[in-house]
C-alpha cells in the first residue's frame, strides 16, 4: 500500500531521533499492509545490525529484528533441542503465523509483538517462555518488561511514544522445561482463534499461557517460584482448580471477538485445551468430556 504522507525513511535505531509522526519500521508487513494517513517518517531499524539470535548459558536473546524465517531455523542448530527442549515451540509458533515465505522472510519478532494482535504467535511464544523485553527509551533509558505484560490489549502495548523494543531474553530455566502446545483455528489455514501453551518447569511449577482467545496474554502459575517474584496459585491443580483459576483470571469481556472466532467458542475451547495441557504435562488422563468450559448459571455455553 502506498503511504502518501511519508516524507522520509531514516535508517536509525536511536530513540532520540524519534519525533511525533514517526513510526519504527521493521519488516513493514503491517505498516505497508494497513497503511497510514498520519505518519510522516519511518525510522528503519532493519539495518541496525543486531545479531538475530544470541545463545548464552543464561538462555537465548532474540533481537527485535530477527525474522520469522531466522527463528524457524533455530531448532535445527546442533544440540539446541537436546539442551533446551522447549524450543520445540519455535516451529509450532512460527507455523501458527500462516503466511508465505515472503512474509516470513520480512516479518520480525519485534514487529509481531509490537503489533499486539491477539493472534500474534511471537507473543504466544515469548510470553509462554517468560521472555523479558528490553526496551530503549528516548533520553537514553533502558527498561525491561515481561512480554506477557508488554501486550496490554488488542493492538495495544505498554510502549510509550518513541520507545523501541530492542530484544527479548528467553531464560534457560524456561527453555529446559517440558511444554505442551494447543491451537485452534476456524479454518485449516486460518488465523489462530485459541492458542495455549503449557510449561512444566524443573521446580515443578506449571505455567499456562493463554493467547489468541483473549485480547492480551493471560498467565496462570501453579506451584514453584514465579520468575518475577510474584505469587503463584499453590500446588499442582486438578481439573476443577484449573477451571476455577481460568474463571478468576479471564472475565467474559477479555475473550476476543472478531471474524476468527466468537468469544463463547474461544472461552469454551480455552477451558478444553487448558485441561488437555494440564493432563498431558501432569501425566494424567484427562477426564474432560467433549466441550470445555464449565457451565455458567447451569447452562452450557
Ligand atoms: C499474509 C499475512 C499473514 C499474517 N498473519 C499474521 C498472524 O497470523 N498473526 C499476526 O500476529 N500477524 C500476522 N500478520 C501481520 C504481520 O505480518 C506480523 O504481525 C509481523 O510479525 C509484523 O512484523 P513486521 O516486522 O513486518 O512489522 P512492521 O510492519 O515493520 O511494524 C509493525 C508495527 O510494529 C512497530 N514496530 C516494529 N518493530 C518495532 C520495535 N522493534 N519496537 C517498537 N515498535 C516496533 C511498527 O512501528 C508498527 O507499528 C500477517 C501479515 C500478512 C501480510
Amino acid at each position: 500500500m502506498d503511504m502518501n504522507t511519508i516524507e522520509a525513511v531514516v535508517a536509525t535505531a536511536d530513540p532520540n531521533e524519534w519525533h511525533e509522526g514517526d513510526a519504527w519500521l521493521a519488516g513493514g508487513t503491517v505498516l505497508f499492509s494497513y497503511g497510514s494517513v498520519v505518519l510522516r517518517r519511518l525510522l528503519d531499524i532493519s539495518s541496525a545490525g543486531w545479531p538475530a539470535i544470541t545463545t548464552t548459558a543464561g538462555g537465548i536473546e532474540l533481537a527485535a529484528t530477527a525474522t520469522i524465517a531466522e527463528l524457524y531455523d533455530l531448532p535445527a542448530r546442533e544440540g539446541v533441542l537436546e539442551e533446551w527442549p522447549a524450543l520445540e515451540l519455535v516451529r509450532t509458533c512460527c507455523d501458527s503465523f500462516v503466511a508465505s515465505f515472503k512474509i516470513w522472510n520480512m516479518s520480525t519478532v519485534g514487529g509481531n509483538i509490537c503489533t499486539a494482535l491477539p493472534a500474534g504467535p511471537m507473543i504466544s511464544l515469548c510470553a509462554a517462555l517468560d521472555g523479558t523485553a528490553t526496551i530503549l527509551s528516548p533520553g537514553g533509558g533502558v527498561r525491561e518488561l515481561p512480554v506477557a505484560d508488554l501486550v496490554v490489549g488488542d493492538g495495544c502495548t505498554a510502549l510509550l511514544p518513541g520507545e523501541l523494543l530492542r530484544s527479548i531474553a528467553l531464560p534457560a530455566a524456561s527453555l529446559r522445561a517440558r511444554t505442551a502446545f494447543r491451537r485452534l483455528s476456524l479454518s485449516n489455514l486460518g488465523r489462530s482463534g485459541v492458542l495455549l501453551i503449557g510449561r512444566l518447569d524443573a521446580d515443578g511449577a506449571l505455567v499456562l499461557t493463554v493467547t489468541a482467545s483473549t485480547k492480551r496474554p493471560v498467565q496462570l502459575r501453579f506451584g514453584g517460584q514465579s520468575f518475577d517474584g510474584q505469587g503463584t496459585l499453590g500446588g499442582r491443580p486438578d481439573r476443577s482448580a484449573l477451571a476455577g483459576a481460568l474463571d478468576a483470571a479471564i472475565p467474559e469481556g477479555l475473550y476476543h471477538d472478531d471474524i476468527h472466532g466468537l468469544p463463547r467458542w474461544r472461552r469454551d475451547m480455552t477451558y478444553r485445551l487448558a485441561e488437555e495441557i494440564r493432563a498431558e504435562l501432569l501425566g494424567e488422563l484427562s477426564d474432560e468430556p467433549l466441550g470445555g468450559a464449565p457451565s455458567r448459571g447451569g447452562k452450557k455455553p
